[in-house]
């Protein structure tokens, strides 16, 4: 392995002649349990890396865009930084996470009022406002809840500073914040009014950046803004938000070293601030990437493998739905074996995905010890930061899982997006319909002498474990007859599908007993094997649906497992909609498996 430089891989990561091992369990192990692509996290990292800026600086900001997902925010704030929201997305993820209001503040270039209301109402400790239309709104909202908003002003320092023009943001031109020569305009307004209060200027000037100088020099681009503010508006900053940015190590990069940075920026504001006379500020910083980006890796499974114009082209399962970055800023990673290594000699390979777009490359020339033959698993290494928060859903591929690992021990922090899972924002295409008859076969209620046909499709159904939640007939045949003896009533409809004198499907539909669930019902049915396919189900659905439509059932609710696709589609064609999931709430045989629950209603003004 080409490893030149400071490691990109996670602290407790080890990759030797086995493959890769983080905090004690091989990645194959993992990807066996879990599934690829899969992100990994080495907690232990995660941690030290959020104790590290709370050690250095004063209440950091982790900036949640970055990775933004419950456990990882419940477990910065345990490590004591505060968060960053960019978007009332992100204020909602950090408020679900169980963050205080307090410890969260907003920013973002094109807030709507909608974002400032939220931002005002939970009462969120600061807002840092974009552009002077925006503080005039804010000031409005404010006031209209009887509150003072602490804000900041974002100020474009015209210090550019970061690995690529697109993630660069403290230069002019840049569609965030206000050139330092509209900001006495803005800080004499703000200072007027009754529902804001400044509290300090905020300066973000890009990311990935690998020097300490160019923080440097919007601190003083800063305090001399200051000096201009006190002189001209009276106005002092209590707060001085630098942004974050800070370069890690993804090739062989020298990640900015925090211990150097952190004494170095906080001197710069002090000195810098007693020099000019003016109040000391409270330093803020916001990383993001450098909390969460070395923590993680990717681990992919090779697929095909071509030789083209000499250079080996490697698949693997994942893509520029997982990981945007290198296509989107020519981003570059560390890649290595994380099954055995292949030793036959370095090489230079092409990593592509599996999507449909020529420029899906992960990674254009990785340095690998040999070439990855299919069935293989490869780690890309520090892909925690930007990868899962920018995934797709491109080409119908479900979002990775995420398992951080610890002490020998995975947890999964995130389970992977499945079919269902893609499907559940489908909306209902039109009201139920009704089945054309079929030919030769009859839906009727049911009598005492369907029991024993009954019993037969439906051992078949339970048999085969994919269609049916009960694990064995309980019901014997007598049982069944006196069960179809009243088929149908005012709670329940029975019926079955009958052809040349056979029994080929049923349908039960159920009403709920209790007052305040008795406009729902719910039903089971199933199919005889070898007459599927043909209509049959949907005749049954049809003539249940209409019962409950007579009975005054205003919605009918079902339950199905998220791989029968065949139910799925036959649902959806009456206008079922997907209205949430029980995880595990069946125990099969084969193990406990997930529901996906499905509504429709039947009232037309709904
Ligand atoms: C994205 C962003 C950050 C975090 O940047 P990193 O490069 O992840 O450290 C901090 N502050 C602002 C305003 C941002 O937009």
């Amino acid at each position: 392995m080409a490893a030149s430089g400071p490691s990109p891989w996670p602290a407790n990561a080890v990759l030797d002649e086995a493959g890769l091992r983080v905090a004690g369990l091989e990645a194959e192990e993992l990807a066996v349990r879990f599934g690829t692509p899969l992100l990994v996290a080495d907690e232990a990292h995660l941690r030290e890396r959020a104790r590290a800026f709370a050690r250095l600086f004063p209440h950091p900001l982790y900036a949640v865009k970055a990775f933004t997902s419950h456990h990882v925010i419940r477990l910065v704030l345990e490590e004591g930084l505060d968060l960053l929201a960019a978007t009332d997305g992100e204020v909602e993820a950090c408020l679900r996470a169980g963050a205080p209001p307090s410890r969260i503040v907003l920013h973002g270039n094109n807030k709507s009022d909608a974002e400032l209301r939220l931002a005002v109402a939970e009462g969120l400790r600061l807002v840092n406002v974009d552009n002077p239309e925006e503080l005039e709104r804010l000031d409005g909202i404010a006031r209209e809840h009887g509150v003072v908003q602490d804000v900041l002003l974002r100020v474009l320092p015209e210090v550019g500073a970061g690995a690529h023009r697109a993630i660069r943001t403290g230069e002019a031109g840049s569609k965030f914040g206000m050139p330092v020569a509209e900001i006495p305009t803005v800080v004499a307004r703000a200072m007027e009014l009754a529902g804001v209060r400044l509290v300090g200027l905020h300066a973000h000037i890009g990311s990935q950046v690998l020097e300490v100088q160019p923080y440097l020099e919007a601190v003083d681009v800063l305090l001399d803004l200051l000096v201009e503010l006190r002189a001209r508006t009276g106005f002092e900053a209590d707060v001085l938000d630098l942004g974050g940015g800070f370069g890690v190590a993804y090739t062989d990069e020298t990640p900015l070293a925090l211990d150097e940075l952190a004494p170095a920026l906080l001197a710069r504001v002090r000195g810098g601030a007693e020099r000019r006379g003016l109040r000391v500020p409270h330093t803020l910083v916001e990383p993001g990437r450098s909390v969460v980006g070395q923590a993680m890796v990717t681990l992919y499974r090779v697929g095909v493998v071509k030789v083209r114009e000499g250079v080996p082209i490697v698949a693997v399962d994942g893509g520029m739905s997982d990981n945007i970055r290198p296509m989107l800023y020519g981003a570059r990673y560390r890649v290595a074996f994380a099954s055995r290594p292949r030793t036959d000699g370095p090489v230079r390979v092409r990593i592509v995905g599996r999507h449909c777009e020529s420029g899906d490359v992960l990674a254009p020339d990785a340095e690998l010890p040999g070439v990855p033959r299919p069935g293989d698993l490869l780690a890309f290494a520090a892909t925690g930061a930007y990868t899962y928060s920018m995934a797709s859903n491109y080409n119908r591929v479900g979002r990775p899982a995420v398992v951080g690992v610890e002490g020998g021990r995975a947890r999964l922090w995130l389970r992977r997006e499945d079919a269902a899972d893609l499907d559940r924002l489908e909306v209902a295409r039109a009201l139920p319909r009704r089945a054309a008859p079929l030919e030769g076969v009859e839906i009727r209620p049911a009598r005492p002498a369907d029991a024993a046909g009954f019993l037969a499709v439906y051992r078949e159904a339970v048999a085969e474990e994919r269609y049916l939640r009960a694990e064995r007939v309980v019901r014997t045949v007598r049982e069944a007859r006196r069960v179809l003896r009243r088929s149908v009533s005012d709670d329940q409809a029975f019926l079955v599908a009958v052809e040349a004198g056979a029994v080929v499907g049923w349908i039960q539909i159920v009403r709920e007993p209790h007052p305040v669930v008795r406009h729902v019902a719910t039903f089971g049915m199933a199919v005889a094997r070898e007459r599927r396919g043909r209509g049959i189900g949907s005749a049954l659905l049809s003539e249940a649906l209409r019962w409950a439509r007579d009975r005054g059932v205003a919605k009918v609710e079902l339950s199905v497992y998220p791989d029968n696709r065949a139910a799925l589609a036959l649902y959806r064609r009456f206008g079922f909609v997907e209205e949430g999931r029980l995880s595990g709430h069946s125990r099969k045989p084969s193990g406990y498996r997930d529901e996906i629950l499905m509504g429709v209603w039947l009232e037309e003004e709904r």
